[in-house]
C-alpha cells in the first residue's frame, strides 16, 4: 500500500534532470560510435529542453551536440540509391550488395582482426543508409560513386552518396529546383499528343530534351511526357494548352512543373499529400464512368506503382507474381508483385536448404569480376 497516493500503485513522476552533463567533443564521439556501431543506447546524455505537450513531449536538443553527431554521421554514412530493377530485389540481398563492399575488405584482410560490419538502415524501396565502420571504406565508396552487380545475367545500378540531414536534403532540392525547369504534360489524349511540342515551344520555350512517354499513375490508359526546358523560360510556364480542332473539339493537356502541387503518397500530381484520399471515393469520381472504372483505376494505380516497368511499361502482362523467395525476405508487403534474382533459373535451381552465405559468395564473385577492370585503390 502505497501511503501517499492510497493505492498499491505508485504514480511515478519522472525523475529531476540530474544535469551536470559534460559533452566534449572525444566523448560525444565515443558515445556516437558506441550506439551507431555496438548499438548501445546512449542513457547520461545531455536530453535536451523537454516540453510536456498533453501526451505529447518535445525535446529541443542541444545545438553543440546535435552539430557533433551530424558531424559524426556525415563522416561515415552513405546514402545507397538502388536504381532501376535494383529496387526491388529483397531487403536482404540489398543488404547483402552493400556489404558484399565491406566484406571484400575484409577477406582481403585489409583491416585485420575483429573488423565487424556497419549498420544498413533501408529508408525507402530504393534508399538505404549505410554507416560505414571505417572512414577507409566510406572514401573508398564515394570515390567510386556507383557500381553494377550482375546477377544472373541482369544487371543491377548502385549509387553511393553523400548522406544529407532532412534539412540539407530540402536545401538540395530548391537548389535543383532553381536550376532545372521541365514540364510534364499530364494525361496526355492520343490526338493531342501530336502538337505537344510544337506547343510548348511556341508557348513556353524550345524544349531541350523529350523523356520517353510514362503511364500515368491515376489513369494507366493515358500517358505523361516530360519535356527539359532552359531555366530561363520560367515565367513563361503555362498551367494548359487548350486546342481547338477543326470540329470544334477542344483537347485540354494539363502542365505541372516543380511548383505544382504533387502527392507524396501516390505521386500524381495537383494534390498534397494531405488531401490525397488514395483508395477512397476519390478515384470513383475522377474516374467519372461509373463505380466500377474508378475501381479499376485504383488497383492500377497500386500496381503500377509498385511495378518497375521501363520507360512506357511492359503491360499489364508483365505482373509477374514472385515465383519463390528463398531465405531473401520480402522487400515489400507480401500481396505485391516484384522483380526478384529468384525469378532466374539459376537461382530457382538452388535448394530450398540453401547454406546463407550461397548468394554472398555469388555476389562476391559477380563483384569481383565487376571491379576487374575498374579497380579503385583503397587509400
Ligand atoms: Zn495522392
Amino acid at each position: 500500500m502505497n501511503p501517499e497516493t492510497g493505492t498499491g500503485m505508485a504514480n511515478k513522476s519522472p525523475p529531476p534532470d540530474p544535469g551536470g552533463y559534460e559533452d566534449d567533443d572525444a566523448r560525444v564521439r565515443e558515445l556516437l560510435r558506441l550506439c551507431y556501431e555496438d548499438g548501445i543506447l546512449p542513457r547520461d546524455i545531455d536530453p535536451g529542453e523537454m516540453a510536456v505537450q498533453g501526451w505529447n513531449v518535445r525535446f529541443k536538443v542541444k545545438d553543440s551536440f546535435d552539430r557533433i553527431k551530424v558531424q559524426w554521421l556525415k563522416e561515415r554514412t552513405i546514402t545507397v540509391i538502388f536504381r532501376d530493377a535494383a529496387r526491388f530485389l529483397s531487403r536482404n540481398v540489398k543488404e547483402d550488395l552493400i556489404r558484399a563492399y565491406e566484406d571484400e575488405k575484409v577477406q582481403t584482410s585489409e583491416f585485420g582482426k575483429g573488423f565487424s560490419r556497419g549498420r544498413v538502415k533501408l529508408e525507402s524501396l530504393n534508399v538505404a543508409s549505410y554507416v560505414a565502420k571505417s572512414t577507409t571504406i566510406f572514401a573508398w565508396l564515394m570515390e567510386k560513386q556507383s557500381a553494377k552487380v550482375v546477377l544472373g545475367g541482369d544487371t543491377y545500378r548502385m549509387e553511393f552518396n553523400l548522406w544529407l540531414t532532412k534539412a540539407q536534403l530540402r536545401e538540395q532540392r530548391r537548389l535543383e529546383d532553381l536550376s532545372t525547369f521541365w514540364v510534364i504534360t499530364v494525361q496526355v489524349p492520343l490526338d493531342a499528343m501530336f502538337y505537344l511540342e510544337a506547343h510548348i515551344r511556341r508557348a513556353i520555350d524550345p524544349v531541350i530534351l523529350t523523356h520517353p512517354p510514362e503511364r500515368d499513375r491515376l489513369k494507366p490508359t493515358l500517358v505523361n511526357i516530360k519535356f527539359d526546358l532552359d531555366p530561363g523560360a520560367r515565367p513563361n510556364m503555362k498551367d494548359s494548352i487548350t486546342v481547338d480542332t477543326f470540329e470544334d473539339d477542344e483537347l485540354e493537356v494539363r502542365r505541372a512543373s516543380s511548383d505544382t502541387p504533387r502527392c507524396g503518397k501516390c505521386r500524381a500530381f495537383f494534390h498534397t499529400t494531405d488531401e490525397c484520399r488514395r483508395g477512397g471515393r476519390f478515384h470513383q469520381q475522377q474516374g467519372g464512368a461509373g463505380g466500377q472504372g474508378g475501381r479499376d483505376d485504383v488497383a492500377q494505380e497500386v500496381s503500377s506503382r509498385q511495378i518497375y516497368h521501363g520507360p512506357l511499361g511492359r503491360g499489364e502482362a508483365s505482373v509477374q507474381p514472385a515465383t519463390s523467395v528463398v531465405g531473401g525476405g520480402l522487400a515489400q508487403p507480401p500481396d505485391i508483385s516484384f522483380a526478384n534474382i529468384y525469378q532466374n533459373l539459376a537461382f530457382m535451381a538452388v535448394p530450398q536448404a540453401m547454406q546463407p552465405n550461397a548468394v554472398l559468395t555469388q555476389l562476391l564473385q559477380e563483384l569481383a569480376l565487376a571491379q576487374a577492370g575498374s579497380s579503385v585503390p583503397l587509400g
